[in-house]
């Protein structure tokens, strides 16, 4: 996997150096009013196939029953459920799905926009390019270290997840689906720790490359895994691939799906250590954790760190006493500022409902986010 990730926020130089203007501090979340069809079509009904809420049991993680029906063909669109579809074709015809045009990726160069499209311009609002709206998450609340990995589940995970168990903690693993097919004991290993599991596309693409219909089954497939690894769990969250979102791909997570788009505001370049040329090296990484771990709590920090390899999780590992000796609180991503982790549960343990999220009152909100938001 690492050679497809290939440095598109490398390549965005002098739009790092305008989004320190743009940028802002915002709250976490969505509010379920912003939702396009939640009353009429919740999100959780899209994913009911072949579980509990038809009076079918789950399949457990990893047998043949789990995986029969995913696509074999990364991001096929064969057997793509009718009601995904009918929900994309309802937010597109209400005027709800921006009619951006799908980017190229030129070798070499970040995805790029047809001639007359802006990428920094309130109707693209690219954020490999840096562009954010309110509603996308960058930053983390004051005084905290928001934890998440990238690209997993993968061979190197369990070394993680050891960790974070012994240090009790939680983080939100945006996960690959493709990646949990092909490692479920690694995905049970997160799961039974009560970890967050979120959402980081099918196949790992440049979003912005996609048809709306590719970004659909890209993000609905993933969401269809977790839902029936999780026992019926709706995930909250996705982080796009590279960063690579824009007005319309954000639409489809938020419209059709109900899904927020999480960002970073550090980025390790962890995701290279692993390559036969890295662009960053383990000391190098030890500099900048030391850097931001020492500096300024407000924001937060979302660092982008990856599960991708036995280096960029041991990056994490050696950075881990700076952490606690700078006094930063900590939280996974999805449950910061006392979000729920989940759009029909609070966390891994917390009742599922029927009712979309906001309609929860079966949980308090965790009592470590109550403490974030003086
Ligand atoms: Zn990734």
């Amino acid at each position: 996997m690492s050679s497809l990730l290939f440095p598109a926020l490398l390549l965005v130089g002098p739009a790092v150096q305008a989004f320190g203007i743009a940028g802002q501090y915002h709250p976490y979340g969505l509010t379920p009013s912003t939702w396009y069809q939640p009353d009429s079509h919740p999100v959780h009904a899209l994913f009911r196939r072949a579980s509990k809420d038809d009076g079918v049991a789950y399949a457990s993680v990893g047998s043949p029953e789990w995986s029969k029906g995913f696509p074999a063909d990364p991001g096929s669109m064969q057997n793509m459920p009718q009601a995904w579809l009918d929900a994309l074709n309802k937010a597109v015809a209400a005027g709800k799905i921006p009619d951006v045009p799908v980017t190229t990726t030129p070798p070499g160069s970040n995805p790029t926009y047809p001639d007359g499209y802006d990428p920094m311009s309130p109707d693209v609002c690219s954020a490999t390019y840096q562009c954010r709206i309110p509603d996308d998450i960058w930053d983390g609340p004051d005084g905290y270290l928001s934890l998440s990995f990238d690209d997993g589940p993968l061979p190197p995970s369990p070394t993680l997840y050891k960790f974070l168990k012994q240090k009790d903690q939680h983080a939100t693993h945006f996960y690959i689906g493709t990646n949990i097919l092909q490692h479920p004991d690694c995905f049970k290993m997160a799961w039974d720790n009560q970890d967050d599991i979120a959402v980081h596309t099918w196949t790992h693409p440049y979003m912005t490359t996609k048809t709306n219909e590719e970004v659909l089954v890209e993000l609905g497939w993933t969401m269809q895994l977790i839902h029936n690894s999780t026992g019926g769990r709706v995930p909250k969250y996705w982080r796009p691939p590279y960063g690579d979102s824009d007005m319309r791909v954000r639409a489809i997570a938020k419209e059709v799906l109900g899904l927020t788009t999480v960002i970073w505001n550090q980025d390790t370049n962890d995701w290279s250590l692993s390559d036969p040329v890295p662009i960053t090296s383990m000391d190098n990484i030890a500099t900048q954790m030391h850097t931001w771990l020492t500096g300024p709590k407000k924001p937060g920090l979302i660092i982008l760190e990856h599960e991708l390899s036995n280096q960029s999780v041991q990056a994490f590992i050696d950075a881990w006493d700076l952490v606690v000796s700078n006094g930063w609180k900590t939280t996974s991503v999805a449950q910061m500022g006392g979000s729920s982790a989940y759009q029909n549960s609070w966390n891994a343990t917390s009742p599922v409902t029927q009712a979309k999220v906001a309609d929860l009152s079966v949980h308090p909100p965790p009592a470590q986010a109550v403490a974030s938001t003086t």
